[in-house]
């Protein structure tokens, strides 16, 4: 009954100001676009400004280029700037720090590094907080409010499985949530999964869509009854439109695809249009570039990110690895920010053929699972240039010939590589419990 205060009362003792900053972006988000880009221009100048005067790296940069800080007024002018990578965040840590990192209030942390080695990176509360109240309100798109009851069906990048035990509880009681481990999903863990949603009955449900679409295929499989929550929101990997059909017909609601990272602060949540994700503007400034890192206004690119209060450790052009496609189309839903569409995947989910050719991840899922083969999960790793391992995990309906039609089609897209094909009874997840669909180890070495 007051579980919505007690939401607040526990947020607000991490950060005094967590409810006005909510309550501010609750207010921002009809707000025109324009009057957003202002604001977030404003808080640029202030953070160009900012490492411009404390951090050695950033000052180094600016002579170097020959820039001065009130060259970066306006988001277009951050292409002055190169991008900032996690090979460059390695080899300038030191350089990096703040002068006045010590009056700060802060966080260490790290990526969880699901190619190559984890990036040590600092958060500042502010900014973490910040990042909830965003949080909160693009889960507000799909019907919640502070304090409703959720689970999390997820592994470390969200929180499950970090802290003690105590600390675990004390967090799930006074958030009203429930965390449920995604690292491993065999029949024991799907009976206590729809266990533990029959008792808490859950307004809302949130996790990685491989692990959610796992379970929905089988609850759907052993006729499992589960209660049906309001929404289910997914984030941490891409949602594939196979894996949003299952999870809806299975929890009998609309599923909402999140994207958010604490390293470069961008995050974009989709709205009940589902026609895209609302970027959000009052953390960062996210840029989506071709090649040659210029700004796109539409179409598909790489995803960089400015985080615009991090001032522990201030992330300009940040380069995420991951692609989206930008729209820039005026939604029904009346909110007026930019969207990102796609599947919003790593650019390691590309492979490419010894002929050159660039062949995106997508091709496999719709290969493997479009037309119904019997392939519960897959996994493509590409070891060479011209060699691919494709670990499968089969059910009963799967048919031998189909596989034949399988190789066909991959070696219609290449002659020139070898396909070895693997049956396994499980596909293992990365130490941050996600999963993946392709693995480029040529990308992943080169790290
Ligand atoms: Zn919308």
């Amino acid at each position: 009954m007051f579980q919505r205060e007690i939401f607040i009362l526990a947020h607000n003792l991490g950060d005094r100001s967590f409810y006005s900053k909510y309550e501010t972006v609750e207010k921002n988000q009809w707000r025109p676009y324009d009057e957003r880009k202002i604001q977030q221009e404003k808080q640029l100048r202030c953070l160009i400004a900012y490492s411009f005067n404390q951090v050695p790296y950033y000052r180094s940069l600016f002579k170097e280029l020959a820039l001065r800080p009130e060259d970066i007024k306006t988001i277009e002018d951050l292409e002055k700037l190169p991008v900032l990578t996690k090979e460059i965040i390695r080899a300038n840590w030191d350089a990096l720090k703040p002068a006045n990192l010590s009056s700060m209030a802060y966080s260490s942390r790290a990526t969880g590094g699901s190619t190559g080695t984890p990036m040590k990176y600092r958060l500042s509360s502010h900014d973490r907080f910040l990042g909830g109240a965003l949080l909160y309100r693009g889960w507000g798109f799909g019907g919640y409010d502070l304090g409703d009851k959720m689970v999390f069906l997820a592994g470390s990048s969200l929180g499950v499985k970090t802290q003690h035990p105590i600390v675990t509880k004390v967090h799930e009681l006074v958030r009203n949530v429930r965390k449920f481990s995604s690292y491993e999903m065999g029949e024991a863990e799907m009976q206590q999964l729809a266990g533990l949603l029959t008792s808490f009955r859950p307004l809302f449900v949130r996790g990685y869509p491989s692990a959610l679409h796992l379970f929905s295929q089988w609850v759907d499989q052993n006729d499992v009854p589960i209660p049906f929550p309001e929404a289910v929101f997914t984030s941490a990997e891409p949602l594939f439109p196979h894996m949003r059909k299952s999870i809806g017909d299975v929890f009998n609601c609309e599923v909402f695809n999140t994207y958010g990272l604490h390293d470069g602060g961008v995050s974009a949540y989709e709205c009940p249009e589902h026609a895209g994700l609302h970027i959000d503007t009052e953390r960062s400034i996210l840029e989506v570039v071709d090649q040659d890192h210029r700004q796109l206004v539409e179409g598909e690119g790489t995803i960089l990110a400015t985080s615009l209060y991090n001032y522990a450790m201030p992330f300009i052009r940040f380069s995420t690895d991951d692609e989206g496609t930008l729209i820039d189309a005026e939604c029904a839903c009346g909110r007026h920010s930019k969207q990102l569409n796609g599947v919003l995947g790593r650019t390691a989910d590309i492979l490419v053929t010894p002929e050159g050719k660039n062949i995106h991840g997508w091709f496999f899922n719709h290969l493997f699972y479009a037309s119904g083969h019997g392939i519960k999960e897959y996994q493509v790793t590409q070891t060479a240039i011209d060699q691919l391992v494709i670990k499968l995990v089969l059910d009963e309906s799967f048919d031998g010939t189909n596989l034949e039609t399988i190789k066909k089609s991959i070696a219609a897209k290449s002659a020139g590589w070898n396909v070895q094909f693997k049956e396994v009874d499980t596909i293992n997840r990365t130490r941050a419990g996600k999963f993946k669909f392709i693995v480029n180890d040529m990308v992943s070495n080169a790290r």
